[in-house]
């Protein structure tokens, strides 16, 4: 297989709700949509789904774009593979930059299952047809108002709520929660914005009382030793988001006892290949995991879809319907789920067709490679 072309679509979508996190707060997503054709004229798409500003990690959108198109595709570009995962050893000299790896890599994964007539789903060993939702829900101005967002998903028929936590917006709204919900699926995420404090570890223990399913990233993506302290303390599972970039971050944590859950993220692992990896070496070492999100449009949401129909995901995943994000997704027909079940598509590739007059309308910015 050579890929002879590549573009990539700035497209801007507006959330229909603002959504708050302990590092930053924002009302619409720019996303940067990647299109290869290969030299029969197929075609596959993937996205980047970097925030706009480095604060989830040190990417962006403007360093994605540049990363993307100065070193990626050019790398990609003309060069004969047989299997997608082959693209990790050709960008091996790019350093980390794992979003805008991980919208390539889907892409070329599309690309690759549409041409071989197979679901990605099963492009990747998956086993299920149809994966379990959870949402995920932002630091709200009251607790009433996070309430009312609980009473709403929950209507929705969604199986599992993950609550973004900070110092200070903690035990008090998971009480509340918990109170109103005493057998809801609840999981806490703090995005790395605890210390060992001792006021930040008395909330973090605090939570042992609420039967949560998992603390995440409490601490500082590079602070393993942190976490593994914390886990030896507390009976609450903790789950790493952040501090898992690379399969040898998983050995440490695994070495460490500083992980009980792993949040496998296709953006944050460089894409599907390396999240495979993960997937099978979390598996292996008996830890359940599930597949996070970041707020993806269609695109990136159908690789998440696929990816979690593998056996170790066993957890509610980030994989909600699209409008609960957006009013209207880039695909013709947006990601649905019902009674927070989503159905793995069984057509070839990522299974969704892009709505191209619509992306057209809402991008920003975009730009072309290709070689003979
Ligand atoms: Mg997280």
């Amino acid at each position: 297989m050579r890929i002879v072309a590549a573009e990539l679509h700035l497209v801007r979508l507006n959330l229909v709700h603002e959504f708050r996190t302990s590092s930053h707060a924002k009302d619409h997503l720019e996303h940067i949509l990647i299109r290869l054709v290969d030299e029969s004229g197929a075609v596959g798409w993937g996205e980047i789904a970097s925030s706009p500003d480095p604060y989830f990690n040190a990417e962006n959108t403007a360093s994605c774009w540049m990363v993307a198109h100065d070193y990626l595709l050019p790398a990609v570009l003309g060069a004969k593979w047989d299997n997608p995962a082959e693209l990790t050893a050709l960008w091996n000299r790019v350093r980390g930059n794992y979003f805008a790896k991980a919208g390539i890599d889907v892409a070329a994964w599309d690309l690759w299952s549409r041409t071989n007539e197979s679901s990605l789903s099963v492009a990747l060993g998956g086993i299920r047809r149809e994966v379990t939702a959870g949402v995920s829900l932002g630091i709200e101005p009251t607790i009433d108002e996070l309430l009312a967002q609980v009473e709403k998903q929950v209507g929705m028929g969604y199986h599992r709520i993950k609550l973004k936590i900070a110092p200070g917006w903690d035990i008090e709204p998971v009480r509340a929660v918990r109170d109103a919900y005493p057998k809801l699926d609840v999981h806490v995420d703090a995005n790395a914005a605890y210390t060992e404090a001792p006021e930040h570890l008395a909330a973090l223990r605090g939570f042992d009382a609420f039967g949560l399913t998992m603390i995440e990233q409490p601490f500082a993506a590079r602070d393993l030793l942190a976490h593994s302290r914390l886990q030896q303390s507390i009976e609450t599972p903790i789950c790493l988001d952040e501090s898992i970039e690379q399969l040898a971050d998983l050995e440490l944590a695994l070495s460490i006892d500083a992980i009980q859950v792993l949040n496998i993220k296709v953006s944050r692992m460089g894409g599907l290949s390396p999240a495979l990896a993960a997937h099978d070496r979390a598996r292996e070492a008996g830890l359940p995991g599930w597949c996070g999100g970041m707020h993806e449009f269609g695109i990136g949401r159908a690789a998440n879809v696929a990816l979690s129909s593998l056996a170790g995901f066993v957890l509610p995943s980030d994989v909600s319907g699209s409008e609960k994000y957006y009013a209207r997704d880039i695909l013709t027909t947006p990601i649905a789920a019902v009674d927070g079940i989503v159905k793995v598509p069984s057509g070839p590739g990522l299974g969704f067709t892009v709505d191209s007059e619509f992306l057209a309308k809402n991008r920003h910015k975009y730009a072309e490679l290709s070689v003979r």
